[in-house]
């Protein structure tokens, strides 16, 4: 868990969506009406969003270097079932991809992933590599190699362990 400013764009509601359950407790914000509120989603389709959620952490992790932190439905997989389209305003001639369809959260990830593709944002998108924690976090580094959601929190942890080992 970290007090990071939240990731540019629509990164925003990835990072959201991966850090609505905290692993260590387990207490989960999508078990109340407004973390799911926040979200958009209902109570019909937590399963599917739940199981989104970690093939999006599977992913954060990737970007990484970390193997999944545990079996997940290839998020490739989920978001081929929302898809979408380049949609050209008339006006100044930009583009982007939409979703085909806007409501669900599924289309809104899709199109948030095709946004960061283009900023050149998604790969920064990482997992703490602290097992306990696997929070979410945009990695600001110039190099890009972060490994904790905090250093004062999760580094500090790693460092601590590394210490008892020896
Ligand atoms: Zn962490």
């Amino acid at each position: 868990m970290s007090d990071r400013p939240p990731a540019p764009g629509g990164l925003a509601l990835v990072e959201a969506l991966v850090n609505t359950v905290d692993l260590e407790s387990g207490s989960d914000r999508l078990d109340t009406p407004e973390g799911r509120a926040e979200l958009g989603v209902g109570e019909q389709e937590l399963a599917d969003v739940r199981e989104l959620r970690e093939s999006l952490r599977a992913v954060c992790l990737a970007h990484a270097g970390h193997p999944p932190h545990r079996e997940v439905t290839p998020l490739g997989d989920l978001l081929a079932r929302a898809p979408l389209y380049v949609a050209v305003d008339a006006r100044d001639g930009s583009a982007l991809l939409a979703p085909v369809e806007e409501g669900p959260l599924l289309s809104r990830v899709a199109a948030a992933v095709a946004e960061s593709l283009t900023a050149g944002t998604w790969l920064r998108l990482k997992a703490c590599e602290l097992p306990q924690c696997h929070w979410a976090y945009y990695d600001r580094s110039p190099a890009g190699k972060g490994r904790w959601c905090s250093m004062a929190v999760c580094g500090a942890r790693a460092k601590m362990r590394r210490y008892r080992a020896k």
